[in-house]
């Protein structure tokens, strides 16, 4: 169940006094931390869409990067299936682990992720200096270049199945959803908009 502010009584402090509350990355499913929260804390989560947790150490409400401003900024707040534990979808602002890591669990991610990861990663280098990276010389280019690779890279993808060699198939298939993610980035638009599409078809 989806967390609003008016629906909030129906979390379960009953148990235990703080709720287990995992943050997730919004796009690519990445654990990026768990701590705790009371009533108090989801509450100022959902008003100031930032993730704030009731630090157990501190004793006190703790807007994760109040000193370090690497914030948790609130994408949406659910509920498990009998209200003792929370779930945040969050787009993180910097490193959230205090060591410096993108995760508190460390590399501890999903392979899928990494084409959201993948994603950013173009993205930031849209205005970079097309002499230091590949990704900002396409993006220098006309876009007919980046339509050109995306059909080209199909064809190989298309190729290399014809000729059963597995090695060939992943390896084009990577050139075909790199460029693809290019494509669609230069085309104001972006992977979640066409995942959305596949679900949309799947109801
Ligand atoms: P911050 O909320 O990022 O400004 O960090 C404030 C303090 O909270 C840090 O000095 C750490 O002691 C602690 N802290 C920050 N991030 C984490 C985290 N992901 N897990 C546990 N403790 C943290
Ligand atoms: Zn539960
Ligand atoms: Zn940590
Ligand atoms: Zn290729």
């Amino acid at each position: 169940m989806q967390l609003t502010p008016t629906n909030l009584t129906q979390l379960d402090f009953d148990k235990a006094k703080l709720l287990p509350a995992i943050v997730q990355h919004a796009t690519s499913g990445v654990i990026l931390m768990q701590g705790f929260m009371n009533s108090d804390a989801i509450k100022m989560t959902l008003e100031k869409k930032l993730v704030t947790f009731y630090s157990r150490s501190k004793q006190r409400l703790w807007t994760k990067g109040e000193t370090s401003n690497n914030v948790l900024n609130l994408v949406s707040a659910h509920t498990d299936c009998d209200q003792d534990s929370i779930l945040l979808f969050a787009l993180p602002e910097g490193p959230t682990c205090h060591l410096g890591t993108q995760s508190c669990f460390g590399d501890a991610k999903p392979a899928i992720g990494f084409l959201a990861e993948l994603e950013e990663v173009i993205v930031s280098r849209k205005n970079d200096n097309p002499d230091s990276s590949y990704t900002a010389s396409l993006f220098a280019k006309d876009i007919s270049r980046s339509c050109q690779k995306v059909g080209e890279e199909g064809v190989e993808v298309a190729l290399a199945a014809m000729k059963a060699d597995v090695n060939e198939l992943e390896n084009e298939s990577a050139d075909l959803l790199y460029h693809l993610l290019v494509l669609l980035q230069r085309s104001e638009t972006n992977l979640s908009s066409v995942i959305n599409c596949l679900q949309n078809r799947h109801k």
